[in-house]
């Protein structure tokens, strides 16, 4: 065995036994588990000034308490942070575990609900080993890899899946083959990855269904994309009269639907109709985020839209017709950040990758390097943690899989979801396991050395001190 295949195995060992080991100590009523965090410097997904020398006592699964004063608890096992940042668990605001690629008709045309459901629970490691806690999935899935991770079969983060993306014919999510007719059966329909909505009876259908699958919001299409077959970027896609049947649905289980937006014209149909959270919404400007914040709406950011290398990919360098909307949609985006900084409202970090778990875990990487390059270490630090813990909870009290204390924050009450890095991130951002480059970068490790303890729920999944 390798190290790295040693290091592999402990990993799992602690990840299968240790909630075992908290379900048998609650089974004998003993008070739960703590764990005494001493000499760490606390960033609390808010506040730029740390807590300095501080220490942060964990109870079971939430936060108990969080001090600089020395706190007594005999029975905790004690980590010295030795002067490390002691920060919450990073929550990725828009994924796609399922979805492997390598393009959208191949994941049509050849694949089956074994790959997806490998392709998901390695993601599902992956991504909770790169210090993310919580996952909200934009499209694709449903409940079942929730229950995997949440019944500790697999590791994983939290997860707040979407059910089947929501979208017209022809539009962003239609994966189906060329030649298939309108309504027909497809591999992404018959399996809820997918639905074709035609009209607000569809919109309300295959919501309901979606929630029924296991959903925690919806996700509907409203404009088109690049990379997708049939959809000019410029579409708007889906009637105020669909849009609306979405939201009606949300609402009907005290949740929330995300749209996919990038005309001003969609995020602003979007907004009317009741959509809470606007996915890259490249067209933003500040007329945008006066009505963001009348309706206390989020956006989520995938600034590697933004890499000029984004030309040069396969998928669009050697498809005209992607190649040319790319070089449109940058052009009329060009004012996105400046925008952005201009006009600020709650943004949430955002990936967006669909492809293999290797050239998603640079992806994220990559990611996390532009929101510093763009914004600065505080701001995306917030951005990972708190506004995504505030996003999250729109799914609201009876959709929301752990309703019982926030997420993204170091407060007491809170969610024991923690990370220990060398140094402070708020001086060298690298240290949150950043990676300068995306085509042509080398592969990344299974976790950023500098990430040295992970925890969830209470859990330490990763434990390097
Ligand atoms: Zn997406």
């Amino acid at each position: 065995m390798t190290s790295r295949n040693r290091f592999v195995a402990i990993l799992m060992a602690l990840t299968l036994t240790l909630p075992f080991a908290n379900a048998l100590a609650g089974s004998h009523s003993e008070a739960p588990p703590q764990v005494l965090f001493t000499n760490v410097n606390v960033f609390d997904g808010v506040n730029e000034a740390r807590i300095e020398n501080a220490s942060v006592l964990v109870e079971g699964n939430l936060i108990k308490m969080i001090s600089t004063d020395a706190i007594d608890a005999p029975g905790a096992t004690v980590v010295d942070g030795g002067g490390r940042t002691l920060l919450p668990g990073f929550i990725e605001g828009h994924a796609h575990l399922m979805l492997m690629g390598p393009t959208l008709p191949a994941m049509e045309a050849g694949t089956t609900w074994e790959d997806f459901a490998i392709h998901g629970s390695r993601m599902a490691k992956m991504y909770l080993m790169q210090g993310f806690t919580t996952v909200r999935d934009a499209g694709g899935a449903n409940g079942g890899l929730r229950r995997a991770i949440d019944a500790g079969q697999i590791p994983g983060p939290r997860f707040y899946p979407s059910g089947a993306f929501l979208g017209t014919r022809g539009g962003h999510s239609d994966f189906a083959n060329f030649t298939a007719p309108p309504g027909g059966s497809t591999n992404m329909g018959r399996l809820n990855l997918s639905q074709e909505i035609n009209g607000p009876d569809d919109a309300l259908r295959f919501g309901r269904n979606n929630f029924r699958m296991g959903a925690t919001q919806l996700k509907f299409m409203i404009s088109g994309g690049v990379v997708s077959a049939f959809d000019p970027w410029q579409l708007l896609a889906g009637s105020q009269a669909e849009i609306e049947a979405a939201v009606q649905v949300a609402n009907e289980y005290g949740s929330y639907v995300m749209a996919h937006a990038y005309r001003k014209e969609a995020v602003m149909n979007a907004l009317n109709a009741g959509v809470r959270s606007i996915e890259h919404g490249f067209s933003f400007d500040c007329d945008i985020a006066k009505v963001m914040k009348k309706k206390n709406a989020y956006i989520t950011t995938n600034l590697t839209a933004f890499d000029p290398g984004l030309l040069d990919i396969p998928a669009v360098a050697n498809v005209p017709a992607s190649l040319a909307k790319a070089k449109s949609a940058s052009k009329t985006f060009g004012n996105y950040i400046e925008n952005m900084k201009k006009c600020p409202v709650k943004r949430a970090f955002q990936t967006d990758c669909v492809g293999s778990v290797e050239a998603c875990n640079i992806q994220i990487a990559y990611e996390k390097h532009l929101n510093n390059e763009f914004f600065g270490p505080y701001t995306s630090l917030v951005t990972m943690t708190s506004v995504g813990g505030e996003l999250v909870a729109l799914s609201g009290e009876a959709m929301n899989p752990y309703p019982n204390a926030k997420l993204g924050v170091i407060e007491e009450g809170a969610y024991a979801d923690i990370l220990l890095v060398d140094g402070n991130p708020l001086e060298d951002f690298s240290v949150v396991g950043t990676g300068n480059k995306w085509f042509g970068a080398n592969p990344r490790p299974q976790s950023p050395e500098t990430i040295r303890i992970i925890m969830k729920d209470g859990v330490i999944y990763k434990n390097t001190l």
